[in-house]
């Protein structure tokens, strides 16, 4: 199948930029005029014009309403290059009549389109169109087949499947006058030589679109939010579906516009979980499977069964229930994590005396068992996370609603009816886990960016006290030390073999004094650029400001500047760097030595804390100190150009360019003598 795309009636700003953060491989619009404008480009594109007179034109001039339509998209075409235009809306075929004028409008209308290069989408029939003989099962489409035997088969056909809310495979999917089941063009054997795309699908919008849509159908006691999860895994169940059927290319999910109340359905606010629908389903790939090791936790089931697994082989069940097995492989192990973590808790402290865990801690669904939420738990096996030498119960929520997570940025988010504010602290938020996992971090930072800062992960340190890295003075990694030993030695650097670069300014206020690469011992850091900005005594300098930025930056990024407010004994500031960053830093609002070239992407040579991805630098600038000699640059000597002889005016000019070049070096030496 081609894939899964939107229609989008109009032109509502929000729907598109929706849509634009997702690559719809196919997508159908109304008034194809305005479509040259959409900022979209899917790989199929239909064109579809509304005629408010369609019902009385077919009746009384079908051929010439065809030829209409034709020429219309023929005419539109030429601005937006839409290759592929549906015919009627949704007419009614409620008698062998109906059925004759539509086939007279749509063979009329697709010779013309043939004719000039273009594709028709025939038919687009509502739901429960052709008519069935129920008794039989057997579809009337007599006048329809003969016609599809002529028509050439670079043209689509076009059906409509919404469902209702006993899900897409229930067999009484529909009302009694609409007889057939979803799909039910499986019967229909005259459709055999074209291919056939879902025209409309889903159930946002039916004949009455308040009570139709797909939130007035929410089931008494089932949040919006849950009852959005289950619509969205009916969707990829019907997708499941049409995608055994090689002769259906691809569906579009109806969206709706202004006008068609598609606000009315809080489509805005449940899209990040409809772009997992969008964006299509998860490649299978056969699951690994994971030798049972470690704890046995006891889980009581769905079904009030009690299992006992391996901690392990529980977390396999865990992780894709938990989280879209097509998100970024760090949100996936940051999960895994924390179902690592609430699972140990949880055989600390059980739910009871005959089971440990349930589904109220977290969902178990073995049936959801994937490759990639499998490599998850794999590749994290026996991480949890550490909150005073023990395991922490490590809560998490869908949607946290903390003002500090980048994804919610504030309430609300997951709304119960005991949290009607939809603020979540001290819980991670899976969707915030996406979001940073998208951005780069990894799942380390963000299997702890929602905790206290005094949580680690269990393999970071060793349990056994007084032996953790840093717990002997001379390991630890002191600041004020290295503060001291700039100061006694400025222009310090031991991180040049990791290609860290001082560049030292004329004039600058600021000057770099020292760069450390963080060893091994002293790196519980993680990746950091830890700073700091000093007086001459070597103090910090209260309200100090660090600017950076990130090599391959794109315009619309920020590099939120850093504030060096951190309290001793940590280091007065720090900056997080991402797997993929190359940073430099600065000290802002004054002329400042910079220092570049700093990431993470080293590979260790000793063990211990400095990892691929784990390594912490230390950068200090001075301020009011003795300036660091500066290397005096190499004098260029400008090249005197040899004047063909006799040409005077050459002469001339190539001695003026000499004289400017010296007058440059001149200033130069000022400058730095100061
Ligand atoms: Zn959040």
């Amino acid at each position: 199948m081609l894939g899964f795309g939107l229609q989008i009636l109009l032109q509502p700003s929000e729907l598109w930029n929706m849509a634009r953060e997702i690559t719809p491989p196919a997508m159908v619009y109304f008034e194809p005029g305005e479509a040259k404008d959409c900022p979209i480009r899917p790989e199929l594109t239909i064109g579809r014009k509304y005629y408010g007179d369609q019902l009385y034109q077919l009746q009384h001039n079908p051929t010439a309403f065809g030829e209409k339509l034709a020429h219309d998209a023929i005419a539109s075409a030429r601005t937006n290059g839409i290759q592929y235009w549906v015919g009627p809306t949704e007419s009614p075929v409620a008698s062998p009549e109906d059925c004759a004028r539509l086939v007279a409008c749509e063979k009329a209308r697709a010779e013309i389109l043939n004719a000039n290069g273009l594709k028709a989408v025939v038919f687009y029939l509502s739901v429960g169109w052709p008519l069935e003989d129920v008794a039989t099962h057997k579809l009337l489409t007599g006048q329809f087949d003969t016609f599809l035997r002529y028509l050439p088969t670079q043209n689509l056909i076009g059906l409509n499947e919404y469902f209702y809310p006993t899900g897409p495979l229930h067999p009484d999917s529909y009302d009694p006058y609409r007889p057939s089941r979803i799909w039910r063009f499986k019967h229909w054997t005259g459709i055999d030589r074209h291919k056939i795309f879902i025209t409309e699908c889903g159930m946002d919008i039916g004949g009455n679109q308040k009570t139709d849509g797909w939130k007035k159908q929410c089931p008494v006691g089932m949040s919006l939010e849950q009852w959005f999860d289950t619509y969205v895994e009916w969707m990829s169940e019907y997708l499941a579906l049409i995608s055994q059927d090689d002769r259906v290319i691809g569906a579009a999910w109806f969206c709706g516009g202004p006008g068609h109340g598609w606000q009315d359905y809080d489509v805005l606010p449940n899209w990040r979980q409809a772009r997992h629908l969008l964006e299509g389903p998860v490649p299978e790939v056969p699951p690994i499977v994971i030798p049972p090791s470690g704890k046995t936790i006891r889980v009581k089931l769905k079904s009030s069964d009690i299992v006992a697994l391996p901690v392990e082989e529980y977390l396999r069940g865990v992780v894709p229930a938990e989280a879209y097995p097509n998100w970024d492989m760090d949100a996936l192990k940051a999960q895994a994590v924390w179902g690592r973590s609430v699972a140990l808790a949880r055989i600390e402290k059980p739910r009871s005396d005959s089971h440990d865990i349930d589904n109220r801690d977290q969902i178990y669904n073995s049936a959801k068992v994937n490759s990639r939420t499998d490599q998850a738990v794999r590749e994290t096996r026996g991480v949890y996370v550490v909150q005073d030498r023990e395991v922490m119960y490590a809560s998490y929520v869908s949607d946290c609603g903390r003002p500090d997570c980048p994804m919610c940025e504030g309430p609300p988010g997951y709304i119960t009816t005991n949290n009607p504010t939809g603020e979540w602290p001290g819980r991670a938020c899976q969707w915030g886990a996406w979001y940073l996992s998208e951005h780069g971090a990894d799942w380390r930072y963000i299997s702890l960016f929602y905790y206290e800062d005094d949580v680690t992960l269990s393999d970071e340190i060793n349990q056994e006290p007084g032996t953790n890295p840093g717990e002997t003075e001379h390991e630890m990694f002191d600041y004020r030390y290295w503060i001291d030993k700039f100061i006694a030695s400025p222009g310090y650097n031991d991180a040049t073999d990791k290609g860290v670069i001082v560049t030292h300014i004329a004039n600058a206020d600021a000057r770099v004094i020292g760069v450390h690469v963080l060893s091994p011992r002293e790196n519980t850091f993680d990746s950091h650029v830890l700073l700091a900005v000093v007086d001459a005594a070597g103090t910090p300098v209260a309200n100090s400001v660090v600017d950076w930025k990130w090599e391959g930056m794109h315009g619309d990024e920020v590099a939120h500047p850093v504030h060096l407010d951190k309290i001793d004994p940590e280091p007065p500031g720090n900056l997080w760097m991402s797997w993929g960053m190359t940073v430099t830093v600065e000290v802002a609002g004054m002329p400042s030595d910079n220092v570049s070239g700093l990431h993470t992407r080293h590979v260790p040579t000793e063990p211990g804390n400095n990892k691929e991805g784990h390594f912490s630098y230390f950068v200090v600038w001075q301020i009011g100190g003795d300036p660091v000699p500066v290397p005096v640059p190499p004098i260029p000597v400008p090249p005197v150009p040899v004047p063909a002889p006799g040409n005077l005016e050459e002469i001339i000019g190539a001695v003026e360019d000499v004289q400017d070049g010296i007058d440059d070096v001149y200033d130069l030496l000022l400058a730095m003598r100061g």
